[in-house]
């Protein structure tokens, strides 16, 4: 269970199931309570902050060195894709030192690398910014992106379609312009099913 801006779940275990129960859904409390609980201790995992360092502003680095992974940016962890990211890091620095060899290995890098990170950070940033005590600089289209990928979260509960999109958008398989595609649009933004209109005759 996660919580932000001082809505933790508790560290003891008796409350840690309380909290469960306080939960709009009941699968986490169901799932406490139909299993043997192996260890009291609860592990606890504080993220201060999403946090990126533009690498890519840079016109010179040390020869020899390169920035990867969590250390040019970190994401708020309960959107799970940190290890992702460092894959596709991984990846650009195959395709950069194929494409470049050696030379300026370290600025190539961190421009390619530059679009993955945006994926992530506005999907993470986005998101948390759905919060009004979030603070920092807000990325361009974050309201619009939050609004909409709310609704389309909401939907996915139900929409099993829209709940595959979504994950393969949040696993960082398929970008999230594919969000946008119309059929995708149509599923998130038609009025529920259950408005139905009555007419008489
Ligand atoms: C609670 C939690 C849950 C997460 N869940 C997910 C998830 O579901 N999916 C997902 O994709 N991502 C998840 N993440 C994010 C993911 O773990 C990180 O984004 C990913 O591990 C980053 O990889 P990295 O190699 O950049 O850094 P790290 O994995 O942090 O590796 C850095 C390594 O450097 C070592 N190190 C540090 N300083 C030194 C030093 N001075 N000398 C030598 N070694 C040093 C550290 O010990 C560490 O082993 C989660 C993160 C957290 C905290």
């Amino acid at each position: 269970m996660h919580g932000v801006h001082g809505d933790e779940p508790p560290r003891d275990i008796g409350q840690f199931r309380e909290f469960a129960s306080t939960l709009q859904i009941t699968e986490l409390e169901g799932i406490l309570d139909g299993h043997d609980i192996l260890s009291e201790e609860v592990a606890y995992y504080p993220f201060p902050s999403n946090r990126r360092r533009y690498y890519e502003n840079l016109d010179r680095f040390p020869d020899g060195l390169i920035v990867v992974g969590d250390a040019i940016a970190s994401y708020n962890p309960i959107y799970g894709q940190g290890m992702s990211v460092a894959a596709l890091h991984a990846l650009v620095l195959h395709h950069t030192l194929a494409e470049n060899g050696l030379g300026d290995l370290a600025l190539q890098f961190f421009d390619k690398a530059e679009s993955v990170i945006n994926t992530a950070w506005l999907m993470a940033v986005g998101a948390d910014f759905q919060f009004a005590q979030t603070t920092g600089p807000k990325p361009r289209g974050t309201g619009l992106m939050g609004r909409y990928l709310s609704r389309l979260t909401r939907k996915a509960h139900t929409d099993r379609k829209l709940a595959e999109r979504l994950f393969r958008v949040i696993m960082m398989e398929k970008p999230p312009t594919s969000l946008f595609r119309p059929g995708v649009m149509w599923r998130v933004l038609k009025p529920p099913h259950h408005s139905h209109i009555q007419t008489h005759e």
